[in-house]
């Protein structure tokens, strides 16, 4: 199921206006989010078009979540950061995604608090972008 407005189902359009696809993944897709004030922030959407994991059955589910934790996982490996901070906010949009941000005690920007969805300080050059879609295809093998 597809809805062709949507950021995650295709709409090169809306999802240039933020992020840019990196793979798909076993149950969804790896997005590299633009802004990148938190090094390597990223968003795993699920593949079809569904509003929330309660819509999903049990398999689908433990699946997102085994997506969503091998990129983390990748992500620690990646960058070091002190942690992740995981968000799943969908009040206008029906396509269940999860942000992954990498928050990192050496930088003292949200560090301790909530992120911005789009703090709109540091966006990745096409060559940044392409390196961090290069280094987490590889770190996901
Ligand atoms: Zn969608």
């Amino acid at each position: 199921m597809k809805d062709v407005n949507c950021s995650y189902c295709g709409n090169e359009e809306a999802l240039a206006a933020f992020g840019v696809f990196a793979c798909e993944l076993e149950y969804s897709n790896l997005y590299v989010f633009k802004e990148q004030s938190h090094l390597g922030r990223v968003i795993v959407a699920y593949k079809d078009h569904v509003d929330d994991f309660t819509d999903l059955n049990e398999e689908e589910r433990n699946g997102f979540f085994r997506d969503i934790n091998n990129v983390s996982t990748c992500l620690k490996k990646l960058y070091n950061p002190t942690k992740v901070n995981y968000g799943m906010y969908n009040d206008k949009g029906h396509h269940l995604h999860c942000h992954l941000v990498p928050k990192y005690e050496n930088d003292p920007f949200e560090f301790g608090t909530t992120f911005e969805m789009n703090p709109k300080r540091k966006f990745a050059t096409e060559e940044e972008l392409a390196k961090l879609v290069e280094e987490l295809v590889n770190g996901l093998k």
